[in-house]
């Protein structure tokens, strides 16, 4: 895992060093963007049925003061539904 963070940094300095040293080329908008979610993409486990999803694609809630992702809005229905039977 180490390793690969330090491979993702080599490749980043070596984006930065290329642009530095060529203006005129800088990395075009959907390049970088799409860079950009390959890192932020974290598989998270969504609570109610329990499969892992891209975290970007996920439902986001707050519950008591906790964030969750779900992988559809039914699935976040369904577990707001069960903690609110469980508590009464
Ligand atoms: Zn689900």
């Amino acid at each position: 895992m180490r390793f690969l963070f330090l491979c993702l940094l080599i490749y980043l300095g070596y984006r930065v060093l290329k642009s530095l040293f060529l203006p005129g080329q800088s990395p075009s908008e959907p390049e970088r963007h799409d860079e950009v979610a390959r890192v932020d993409d974290v598989m998270v486990k969504d609570p109610f049925c329990e499969t892992y999803f891209p975290k970007r694609s996920g439902i986001k809630e707050i519950i008591n003061g906790e964030t969750y992702y779900f992988c559809s809005t039914a699935c976040r229905d369904n577990y707001l539904e069960r903690i609110k039977k469980a508590s009464e």
